[in-house]
């Protein structure tokens, strides 16, 4: 399929001469950052506001979605540090709020787990007041890793669904119905936890088959939902099928929390960490 013309409500413009201080501190501290692995188009928006979304566990995925640009070298062991150094960053930049996600690590007996779980209490040694939002992997179904990231009591834990299940194809390795359990799970075993959930459009989806999944997630305990315009990161990813217009996220918005969300950011450059701290005035 030819792509399509960006229409002129995506034309934001990346400058990457105002990055500079953030990616200094982030290569001395040998940090990644989704921000850069996906090449998120908020991402001067963002680093001015000295905000970042820290991947850890690695730059490379061991599953091959066909939207993501995220590396799919072999992936290479933990590393130990990585927790204490995400916490000096969130230290050094102040954050009052921060998102922490990784690539999917199906090699790793707990699938990453254990180190989410050492972030969190790095992160709440050397900033005691930030908030912690993790953004979790499916772990493949696994109760006891999310067991060990629940036991580590983040204030957000949230796991996108990214796509409606029709279009699964393009989230290899994955299962709408076991990422719902997730979601259902955490909520059942911390039902004061709030969690979270991200979808993107213009995959192909529809709109009965996204108020399908508005009410899934109601019912799996789900309370926060982003929705923003997927860009395909180059001409070898999947194609964007369509661009949705402002207006229609406005209504998105409006159906979603009719169904029941507590919160939802909707608008073509949503992320599920994108401007993420207005989220936390709802906990
Ligand atoms: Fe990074 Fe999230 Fe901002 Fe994108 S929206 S630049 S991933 S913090
Ligand atoms: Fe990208 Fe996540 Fe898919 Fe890995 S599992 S390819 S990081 S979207």
């Amino acid at each position: 399929m030819e792509s399509l013309r960006k229409p002129e409500w995506l034309q934001k413009k990346v400058n990457p001469a105002a990055h500079a201080e953030m990616e200094g501190l982030l290569k001395e501290l040998s940090l990644n950052t989704v921000c850069q692995q996906a090449r998120c188009p908020n991402i001067t928006e963002c680093f001015r506001q000295r905000q970042a979304t820290f991947l850890i566990l690695g730059r490379a995925c061991t599953r091959l979605c066909s939207f993501c640009s995220v590396s799919k070298e072999v992936p290479l062991a933990p590393e130990r540090g990585e927790p204490t150094s995400v916490a000096e960053a969130v230290r050094r930049l102040k954050l009052s709020h921060v998102v922490i996600t990784s690539p999917t690590r199906d090699d790793l007996p707990d699938g990453g787990a254990g180190q989410y779980a050492d972030t969190v209490a790095a992160i709440r040694k050397a900033s005691p007041g930030t908030r912690i939002e993790l953004l979790i992997p499916d772990f493949m179904g696994n109760l006891e890793a999310l067991k060990r990231v629940l036991a580590s009591a983040p204030d957000i834990l949230g796991h996108n669904l990214e796509t409606v299940p029709r279009l699964y194809a393009i989230r290899s390795g994955a299962d709408y119905r076991r990422s719902l359990r997730l979601l259902a799970e955490a909520h059942r075993l911390e039902p004061e936890l709030k969690t979270k959930s991200g979808l993107m459009l213009g995959l192909g989806e529809e709109e009965g088959e996204l108020l399908a999944v508005f009410k899934d997630l109601v019912d799996a305990g789900c309370s926060y939902l982003s929705l923003g315009q997927y860009l395909a990161p180059s001409r070898q990813h999947y194609p964007v099928q369509s661009f949705i217009e402002p207006e229609r996220f406005d209504r998105l918005k409006e159906q979603a929390l009719a169904a029941g969300l507590l919160h939802v950011e909707s608008a073509p450059y949503v992320r599920s960490s994108y401007m993420a701290d207005r989220y936390g005035g709802k906990l």
